[in-house]
């Protein structure tokens, strides 16, 4: 299957998927282990690793949780960013961390996907790690630089078309979000276009601005800032309903493009073998984070929510990732899109 061809059909079957709902059912988390003796949890600093830039949405989300849930643990949090290749390259230190619960990671949809894009991952979501809970799922906006012609979604995907050889697409990496919403915004518009990878979409976005590159599409707690303030043009959510904080922005579907139906979900994770009650701990912390008012305001700001209590559990989040990697491997296996 030649590349161009690979990634419509990537992008027909996450077409089809449509936008990914919470399955907040009940199984057991795998991951962590009964242990006890760690009643006096936590007692120094914890670290949560963020597998994309600085200032990008993943970072925005874990520095927005951070704070409250170090209040609820009484412990200080670190927000650390271990960027690079779609989010794995941090994703494999917290999976190779000490399982002691010092070491969390905050990662997207892209922990379901890389596993079937990645040939020497170097980590198995589902056996080296531990769920905490799902944090919350956001739209993705199709954006692009303020002067860029195309006003409509429309008339986007006739200009890309025409000048397919000549338009850049800003992404995070193989399996970033971005990236993903890349592949179905191609195949919706029948196009392949030249994709320029970054280590978040936080830089992307600078770029944009910049007017450095010519669109992408990601998520609204990155972009809704700039789409505001008039820094970039907005054409779409990616989302059946529109953004309340971003009234103006027609649908995907209003905008005559229905198939480009995508949204990200987030999630904690800790090294497997982490024990059971510090698990607990933690994601009491995020039950209590995902609670609080400031927290639920700056969220709606841009464009997202919390999940529920039920989702920002374990077992939530382990049957999340569980039905996601399934789904995705299904999509990515028909698609043939490789990384070595
Ligand atoms: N939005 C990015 C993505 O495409 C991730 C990030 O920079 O936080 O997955």
């Amino acid at each position: 299957m030649r590349t161009s061809s690979r990634y419509r059909a990537a992008a027909r079957m996450i077409a089809a998927i449509g936008v990914v709902s919470l399955a907040a059912a009940c199984s057991g988390n795998g991951g962590a282990t009964g242990g006890g003796g760690t009643g006096g949890y936590p007692d120094q600093n914890i670290t949560f690793v963020v597998p994309f830039s600085a200032g990008g949405p993943t970072d925005t989300v874990t520095r927005m949780i951070a704070e409250p849930m170090a209040a609820k643990l009484g412990a200080k949090i670190v927000v650390q960013n271990v960027e690079g290749a779609g989010g794995t390259v941090g994703a494999g230190e917290v999976a190779r961390a000490k399982p002691d619960g010092y070491t969390v990671l905050m990662h997207h949809i892209g922990m379901s996907t890389a596993p079937s894009l990645y040939k020497d991952l170097g980590y198995k979501p589902l056996e080296d790690f531990a769920t905490i809970g799902l944090v919350t799922e956001v739209p993705m906006t199709v954006v692009a630089r303020k002067d860029f012609a195309p006003k409509t979604l429309q008339e986007l995907v006739t200009y890309v078309k025409a000048n397919a050889g000549k338009v850049t697409l800003a992404n995070a990496g193989i399996g970033a979000a971005s990236h993903l919403c890349g592949l179905l915004f191609q195949s919706a518009a029948g196009v392949k276009l030249q994709e320029v990878p970054y280590e978040g979409t936080g830089p992307a976005l600078t770029d944009l601005v910049g007017g450095q590159v010519d669109f992408m599409c990601d998520q609204t707690t990155n972009t809704s800032g700039q789409i505001s303030a008039g820094g970039v043009k907005a054409y779409a959510v990616t989302t059946p309903e529109r953004v309340k904080s971003l009234p103006d922005v027609p649908t995907t579907t209003e905008a005559g493009l229905p198939k480009l139906q995508v949204s990200v979900w987030h999630g904690l994770y800790v090294p497997a073998g982490t024990p059971q009650d510090v698990v607990q701990k933690l994601s009491e912390a995020l039950k209590a984070a995902l609670a609080d008012q400031k927290v639920i305001d700056q969220m709606a700001k841009l464009g997202t929510a919390p999940v529920p209590a039920t989702a920002a559990t374990p077992q939530a989040h382990r049957a999340k990732l569980e039905e996601q990697m399934g789904t995705w491997s299904k999509v990515i296996a028909d698609s043939g899109v490789k990384v070595s």
